[in-house]
């Protein structure tokens, strides 16, 4: 919703509600103050589902890409990149509305080369940078880590995704069936899915 909630500067304190795949962008472009066409589109898209105005998302990108230690000037920012943001808003060009990416979308495109951070992590990284990522995420090692790195092995991303957002939640949607209510338990098949079942659980 365009309720005008989701601002430039409250963008990072909803990283908690996102997938792996948006995690991995945000810190992407919050350490290189910069991402490349793909993790541009994949998370600016993205944004712009949970609620992010074209305004504030031009705020978001400009802030992000000409602040901290070796990142452009405002000038090159507003010349090279402020239109393709705008573009994404439906705001230049051809005016087309672009709808966020679903996971089907992600996984088509072509994969992340170095210091790239678009794609879908549970099938671009490493197992052990995978490991590393999902205990970050608060999955404790053992075998709950085991079963979420096996689907990823297997090329079950989603499942691998639905899985670690139901370990991430585990204690309130056990609270929440406990109390008798429902919880979608369907595949994630979307990021802004996943966004939306995690901040709906905890508005319960
Ligand atoms: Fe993102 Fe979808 Fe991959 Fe989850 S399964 S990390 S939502 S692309």
């Amino acid at each position: 919703t365009n309720d005008g909630s989701v601002t430039a500067e409250s963008v990072p304190s909803l990283m908690k509600h996102m997938p792996l795949c948006m995690n991995r962008l945000m810190h992407g472009v919050m350490s290189d103050h910069h991402l490349k066409y793909q993790g541009r589109q994949q998370l600016s898209l993205f944004l712009k589902g949970i609620g992010l105005s074209a305004e504030e998302a031009l705020r978001f990108w400009q802030m992000q890409f000409t602040s901290g230690p070796g990142s452009m000037s405002i000038e090159r920012f507003n010349k090279e990149y402020k239109y393709t943001f705008r573009h994404n808003y439906g705001l230049e060009g051809g005016r087309i509305n672009y709808k966020p990416w679903d996971c089907r979308t992600i996984l088509s495109k072509p994969r992340p080369s170095k210091n790239e951070y678009h794609g879908c992590p549970y099938r671009d990284l490493h197992r052990d940078q995978l490991a590393d990522q999902l205990q970050k995420m608060g999955l404790d090692q053992g075998a709950r880590l085991d079963d979420v790195l096996e689907l990823s092995d297997r090329g079950e991303y989603q499942v691998a995704c639905t899985k670690v957002f139901e370990l991430v939640h585990r204690e309130k949607i056990s609270a929440l069936l406990k109390n008798g209510d429902t919880v979608d338990e369907t595949s994630i098949t979307h990021p802004n899915l996943y966004y939306s079942r995690s901040l709906y659980l905890e508005s319960k």
